[in-house]
């Protein structure tokens, strides 16, 4: 039998659902249930009420989030190395210590960060709602974690005082890309449309036609007239472009904007984590109801 069959006949039989971030490999997603973000991939393990197992082939802290939102099902990430560098650059100690000096300001988590920052904010946010999730804010500084360039995207689109924390949080894939790379490719493609995602520089903002979360990215290539698209987030998300847009072309800003841990979720991972229900992720109370709070507060701020 072939794996992708092993995988789907285990998947009825545990009454599994197998959900896949937008960077993963496009044979990850292609056998997936759902392809989305992370919150769009929690919000559905939410909706599937029948399903005992979620496989979550993606990083530590989304797998974290589906088990938080979902605690009643087992929670399994296929390759137990799939961390994300930039969450664990903001550990309990750093929030304590910027904590002491600002005792007073709103703590505004990223949803790239473990649980156990979640745990220490009064409200979660994507890089999709960021911007809205400031705004329902009754403060004119908050701080904000871990990522900076999304801190610095925030602070310019609500005119608030965003600190960011740690100073210089930033995700290895996204620095990637040069805006002297872009114009390149404008050159051969003078048409084409850039998108840029929010984790990537000031400089790479600048000359973006369009900033935006993943989510965000899939719905302006659906809806824009353009035919060419300069793509400048990490590579996995072409698969799911090119694949919901086959009349359009989708160029990536830089061929090596490859996020390793999101690619450590093989096949043959997915098959063996399911099988033997290998890596279940759990949350211990009370950091999951804490967490669970952030989180359900950012679901309430309408976007
Ligand atoms: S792409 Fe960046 S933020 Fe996303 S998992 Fe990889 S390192 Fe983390």
């Amino acid at each position: 039998m072939e794996l992708v069959d092993k995988i789907n006949k285990l998947k009825k039989d545990k009454k599994a659902v197998i959900l896949a971030h937008n960077y993963q490999r496009p044979e990850v997603q292609d056998i997936a249930d759902y392809v989305g973000d992370s919150i769009e991939l929690s919000k559905k393990a939410m909706d599937e009420k029948d399903a005992e197992i979620i496989v979550f082939a993606a990083v530590d802290f989304m797998a974290e989030s589906a088990a938080i939102l979902n605690p009643e099902k087992k929670v399994l990430l296929p390759s137990a190395g799939a961390r994300c560098p930039m969450a664990q650059m903001l550990t309990v100690d750093e929030i304590k210590r910027w904590k002491v000096h600002y005792p007073l300001l709103p703590l505004v988590l990223y949803v790239n960060t473990l649980a156990s920052a979640k745990a220490y904010c009064d409200i979660c946010c994507t890089s999709a709602n960021a911007v809205e999730v400031i705004n329902s804010l009754n403060a004119e500084t908050v701080l904000f974690g871990p990522d900076h360039n999304l801190a610095e995207y925030v602070q310019e689109k609500t005119g608030k005082t965003v600190i960011p924390i740690p100073e210089r949080g930033f995700c290895p894939t996204h620095l990637l890309f040069q805006p002297e790379e872009v114009q390149i490719l404008k050159l051969q493609h003078p048409e084409a449309v850039v998108m840029v995602h929010p984790e990537c520089t000031a400089e790479m903002r600048k000359i973006a036609n369009f900033v935006g979360s993943t989510s965000q990215m899939c719905k302006y290539a659906k809806e824009s007239a353009a035919k060419t698209f300069i793509v400048a987030t990490e590579e996995g998300l072409l698969h799911r472009l090119r694949k919901d847009n086959p009349k359009k072309q989708f160029i990536l800003a830089y061929e090596g904007a490859v996020c390793p841990n999101m690619k450590l979720n093989t096949l043959e991972r997915i098959y063996i984590s399911l099988k033997e229900e290998k890596h279940v992720v759990t949350v211990p109370e009370p950091i999951a109801s804490k967490a669970r709070k952030a989180l359900e507060r950012m679901f309430e701020v309408r976007h």
